[in-house]
């Protein structure tokens, strides 16, 4: 695709990559066939061929961002399912990634929408404010007449309970930033990226660290890409190469690490496993956990139109929720085809989202591995 950067314009460096990644695209609209939004939207803009021309446009003219335009971009999944289908390599991450800074930095929000993504990105990093939330959603409940829809969406998805710590570290270094940068908020994400990066970078210096495990495979896919995030920073480069270099997704981690001491049960479950977009096109890791699930001897089950979104992605299920409930109700209905008695997934987004259209049991990946290999049957599969 030919581009139009001026020559000052190329003197900043994010113009500089996303001017290489551009050029890459010659225009064929195959992505269109596998981006959810433009399945259910049906419009140009509301593709990946469409949002790479409108961010393109913007840039190249320093055009402040309209209403219709943030419309487009903000109903982006993030999902990069068009990224596994792009013959020419295209990576509309890094393109979308440009686009939302450019966004935030140009373009005044409505107020409504400035505090809901203000608030989301101080309460979900938070435990303790989100665990705050959590608690006045639930009285906030009983007065759920009174709100408007959108807040009662919203409330609709807090979870009520919240998984008890069961094993003892000796330290903690908690990831951050994931969610902050879903909403825009670039820069304080990036603090967090950086605390990270410096964190592990010194335990690995110290020979404490082998590789950071993320079990959470949206966080998965931007700890992998810190590399990219800091390449123009000349003290964080190389360290948040190697630190990127040394992410893996938990299942990534075992299958090429180490040895499970499966323990069959005397019961077969049929075992649907939902590939989380940041898994299996953000990540590329698709097939280890399917190849780890297998091992326990269960019937497992992949899912009609999997590469498909959820509607969970990070915030989405927020911010888009009409959206997010068209994706989930047909992920329901493709997971509910297959008869299963459990869905395992990678990701915690995709469990909450997932479990608010259908009753059957969702379970992450790790919590059946360690079934299997003598830790204890998880609660939710009790009754099956
Ligand atoms: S499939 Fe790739 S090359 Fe074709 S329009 Fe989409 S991003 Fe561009
Ligand atoms: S990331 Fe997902 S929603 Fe966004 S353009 Fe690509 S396929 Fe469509």
């Amino acid at each position: 695709m030919q581009t139009n950067f001026s020559e000052n314009q190329l003197k900043d460096k994010d113009n500089q990559s996303t001017e290489k990644i551009f050029q890459k695209c010659v225009h064929c609209g195959m992505c269109n066939a596998t981006c959810p939004t433009y399945g259910i939207l049906g419009d140009e803009l509301d593709g990946p061929r469409g949002r790479i021309y409108l961010i393109q446009d913007m840039l190249e003219n320093e055009r402040k961002p309209s209403k219709k335009v943030v419309k487009h971009i903000d109903r982006c999944l993030s999902c990069y399912s068009c990224m596994t289908t792009c013959p020419a390599g295209v990576n509309y991450m890094h393109v979308i990634d440009h686009g939302r800074k450019y966004i935030e930095k140009n373009y005044d929000r409505p107020l409504f929408d400035k505090i809901l993504r203000n608030f989301l990105s101080k309460v979900l990093p938070n435990t303790q404010y989100f665990k705050l939330t959590s608690y006045l959603v639930k009285i906030g409940k009983l007065f759920k007449f009174l709100f408007p829809k959108k807040i009662k969406d919203m409330m609709e998805l807090m979870p009520t309970s919240f998984p008890e710590k069961t094993i003892k570290v000796k330290e903690i270094y908690p990831a951050n930033g994931k969610k902050i940068a879903r909403v825009g908020k670039e820069d304080d994400a990036n603090i967090d990226f950086i605390n990270n990066i410096e964190t592990w970078y010194e335990e690995h210096k110290k020979g404490n660290l082998d590789a950071i495990l993320s079990n959470t495979s949206g966080c998965g896919t931007t700890l992998k890409d810190y590399g990219f995030i800091f390449r123009n920073d000349k003290k964080l480069k190389a360290k948040a190469k190697t630190v990127s270099e040394l992410s893996k997704d938990v299942t990534e981690y075992l299958s090429e690490n180490l040895k499970l001491n499966i323990q069959k049960k005397n019961k077969k479950y049929k075992i649907a496993y939902h590939s989380a977009c940041s898994m299996q096109h953000g990540q590329k890791v698709h097939n280890e956990p399917i190849s780890l699930l297998q091992k326990t001897d269960n019937d497992i089950m992949e899912i009609p139109n999997g590469h498909l979104c959820c509607g969970s992605a990070g915030t989405y299920n927020i911010l888009q929720s009409e959206i997010a409930k068209n994706l989930l109700k047909d992920k329901v209905k493709n997971i509910e085809s297959t008869n299963p008695q459990i869905i395992s997934t990678g990701n915690i987004g995709c469990i909450t989202q997932i479990s608010n259209g259908t009753n059957i049991p969702i379970l992450h990946t790790i919590e059946l591995l360690d079934w299997y290999t003598g830790g204890p049957k998880p609660k939710i599969l009790n009754k099956i």
